[in-house]
């Protein structure tokens, strides 16, 4: 498919299209391509990356005639709209001209360039959208987004499963003569296109065709419904004033203590009050029915599951494929829901020992507290009373982490390990959505500029929480565009037109291998707001942490210019994509990398580390894994018999492979949002999590700032973006040798790659599945 999946009913979208529109043309013309030689030589310092964010001073360029992203497209929430408008029309025509091919040869030669290039005039619209609804604080450019993401989303949804564009990329594929004139990258891009298709069930009967879109219609409600039951409130749990005496809080705790002197305490789940009660509750009792409470389902919210996992699995019979993890893993690195079970299991071995050595040493402490015979069994709600979770911590001190200092000393590691650098680039007013967003050039020293990321780095109301990395434009060779070969538009539309091709020119860069279009990145998080009492916002450990990983991600964008759009940067399959944003977090726990952090790049300030784990680290790990497991089970084939118990599977699982006892009566599984959004890849983490480990272990350990190693994953990983074919040896990664040929360009494409939540379901199973 074009990159999207989302699905509604066709609607035409010429028909929206107003009568009349304001362009003039004397802004079609922009930047066709700039010269590299503007490009200011790179940086020996990072320094001024510290001013740059750490005083705040807006640096604005006296650019005029200007919009969101430097683009006159984009100068007002109308302009939005007619880029959308015109956009359609563009992809409308390019789209024709592509089903014409058939009959062409020389067209046939240029369909997967084509198809490319429909799949980019689209995502880069959508992409845009996305960003804005979630980070723009005028409701009007709000709606704007809102309405140009539906409409494009409709219309990719109708190419997704459009017959004649599935039967010229087949008469594409099966004859020799064209593939063979496709490079590497076409090709992979060709057979990403491919395999989305035939996922789509476009090859199907009509009769058959009709039973996918509707079951997949369905998928997307249920799905919705049990995201909004997965986040809604669970029942209080009731408290009596006996069961709290010792709490060890006096806060909190005390003032609790007092109203239930009066009142019997109704404990909502996930409130500070519950969470105290977890960790400081001396009694079994609160804790127990704190845990049950949390984990209760209604019949009706266990029943939306059962339904949702039921006709996925239909769906995936629909198109011949036992279940739906067989359906959604073809296209991973993983491949297959064998494997993907293989290597949990072989990771539940491995951690196994450490989790129960970790739980051997809370019983000992329970059996301190309760005065019990030896090795009491730790119960789901004893976890964080006899291991409170700690805040995760520099493994050496540091100078204080303002975010100044956190990019100067990303700076400083991405140019010790690729020759790259991050430098402050002036911005328009117009240019960014709000005032606290800055820019930086990403620049090589060799290739001068690779892209660009905007960074928008505090909480404010209306923008999305969590962090997030938003690929606003992918890299894209443009000029073997063939845009002369386009179908014209009719002369009622010849101008509106013009928005979208102007649009389009902007960004374009002569290379020595051709003008490529350069990447644009967002970072959003959500991190204090500097205020001038205070100076500059100081980062917590755990959200320096948050702060390299995405720029992980924003550097396999910057990095990972392909000449198609499609296999781009972080465009590549939802098992692949946290790899290079999971290795970016092993640099942290080296002093070597932390020294970069000081005011002076010398290496006789390195400090030794005393790095130390949470040693109940592992018991949460163990737990995730079985939550993957999870995910496989109620995606396999058991998902669509007729006595299938969404229930009785987790009790299974945990009384099977769990290492605490299930609680009788609860039913978490209802709150495993992931269940939606991954849908049998929710192991990607755990193994990316593994290669990122062993990569780590092979090239960086021992000479984290290593050039020859950081240009060798540079080269083979990084560069390839989502394209098929990074030599990864076994040396590097064996997992991904073993998985046979990886295939990217799958889920993750054109969305943002949101971090949040994970640390959700880790704390969700802390207090839950962890334990059953
Ligand atoms: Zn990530």
């Amino acid at each position: 498919m074009l990159a999207r999946n989302a699905r509604s009913s066709f609607s035409n979208s010429f028909r929206r299209l107003p009568r009349h529109q304001r362009y003039s043309p004397r802004h079609d013309v922009r930047l066709q391509s700039r010269s590299l030689a503007t490009v200011a030589s790179t940086s020996s310092d990072d320094s001024d990356l510290v001013s740059f964010y750490d005083q705040p001073a807006t640096r604005h360029s006296s650019s005029s005639h200007t919009g969101l992203f430097g683009s006159y497209a984009l100068h007002s929430p109308d302009s939005f709209h007619d880029l959308t408008l015109a956009t359609l029309v563009r992809a409308h025509l390019l789209t024709e001209r592509i089903i014409r091919a058939r009959n062409d040869r020389d067209e046939l030669l240029k369909v997967v360039k084509n198809m490319d290039r429909l799949s980019d005039m689209l995502c880069s619209v959508i992409d845009l959208a996305e960003l804005i609804r979630n980070a723009h604080p005028d409701q009007e450019w709000v709606e704007s987004a809102n309405q140009a993401y539906e409409q494009l989303c409709e219309f990719m949804n109708v190419l997704n499963t459009h017959v004649g564009l599935y039967e010229v990329l087949r008469d594409v594929m099966l004859d020799p003569t064209v593939t063979k004139t496709l490079g590497r990258e076409a090709y992979q891009t060709a057979l990403i296109f491919w395999r989305d298709f035939e996922k789509s069930g476009v090859n199907l009967p009509p009769e058959q065709r009709d039973r996918f879109v509707s079951l997949s219609s369905e998928i997307l409600v249920l799905g919705r419904q049990f995201l909004n039951e997965a986040s809604s409130a669970r029942p209080p749990a009731t408290i009596k004033h006996s069961e709290l005496k010792g709490l060890k809080d006096q806060g909190l705790g005390s003032r609790l203590q007092w109203q239930s002197r009066f009142t019997q305490l109704l404990v909502y789940p996930g409130s500070l009050q519950a969470q105290m009660i977890m960790r400081s509750a001396p009694a079994e009792e609160p804790r127990r029915k704190v845990y049950v409470a949390s984990n209760s389902s209604s019949p009706q919210q266990v029943e939306l599951l059962e339904a949702l996992l039921r006709a996925r699995g239909q769906l995936a019979e629909l198109v011949g494929s036992p279940s739906f993890a067989h359906m959604a893993l073809g296209d991973k690195m993983a491949k297959s829901p064998e494997n993907v079970n293989q290597f949990l299991n072989t990771l539940l071995d491995h951690t196994r020992p450490h989790a129960r050595r970790a739980l051997r040493t809370l019983s000992t402490r329970k059996q301190a507290h309760l005065n019990t015979k030896p090795f009491p069994v730790i119960q789901a709600w004893d976890r964080d009373y006899y291991c409170p979770p700690e805040p995760p911590a520099p493994p050496i001190p540091l100078p204080p982490l303002t975010i100044g200092t956190c990019f100067k000393a990303l700076s400083r590691l991405f140019r010790h390990l690729y020759g790259v650098s991050l430098r402050p680039a002036d911005i328009s007013a117009q240019e960014v959505w709000h005032n606290d967003v800055r820019k930086l050039e990403v620049v090589d020293e060799k290739d001068g500029l690779l892209g660009w990321i905007y960074t928008d780095l505090y909480a404010r109301s209306g923008k999305s929480s969590g962090a997030a990395h938003y690929t606003v434009q992918c890299s894209r060779r443009t000029d073997d565009d063939d845009e002369a070969g386009d179908l014209e538009p009719p002369e009622s539309h010849r101008e509106l037109v013009q928005v979208s091709r102007a649009f389009e020119a902007g960004n374009r860069y002569r290379m020595p291998d051709g003008t490529f279009k350069l990447p644009i990145v967002v970072l959003l998080t959500e991190f204090s707001r500097p205020s001038a009492a205070r100076g500059p916002s100081i980062l917590e450990w755990h959200e320096v942490l948050t702060l390299f990983h995405e720029m992980g991600h924003a550097m396999h964008s910057m990095i990972g210019r392909t000449e198609y759009q499609n296999v781009s940067g972080t465009r590549c399959a939802t098992d692949f994509v946290e790899l290079p944003s999971i290795l970016m977090e092993h640099f942290l726990t080296s002093p070597t990398v932390l020294s970069l952090f000081s005011s002076a790049d010398d290496s006789a300030a390195r400090q030794v580390g005393n790095h130390h784990e949470d040693p109940c680290h592992n018991i949460d790990t163990y737990g995730q894994i079985l939550l993957a497991v999870l995910d496989q089970i109620y995606h396999s084939p058991v998902a669509t018999q007729p006595n299938f118990n969404s229930t009785a599977a987790l009790a299974q699982l945990h009384t099977t492979r769990g290492l605490i006892p299930y609680v009788e009566g609860t039913s978490w599984q209802t709150q495993f949002g992931h269940l939606f959004g991954y849908g049998a890849t929710y192991y990607s983490y755990l193994f990316d999590r593994a290669i990122a480990s062993r990569v780590w272990r092979k090239l960086f350990a021992k000479d984290p700032l290593n050039r020859e190693m950081g240009e060798r994953f540079r080269q083979e990983i990084l560069r390839h973006g989502g394209g098929a074919g990074p030599v990864v040896d076994d040396r590097i990664a064996p997992e991904r040798a073993r998985v046979g040929e990886r295939r990217c360009g799958g889920d993750a494409r054109g969305r943002a790659m949101a971090d949040r939540g994970r640390g959700g379901d880790t704390r969700k199973a802390l207090t839950s599945t962890y334990y059953q």
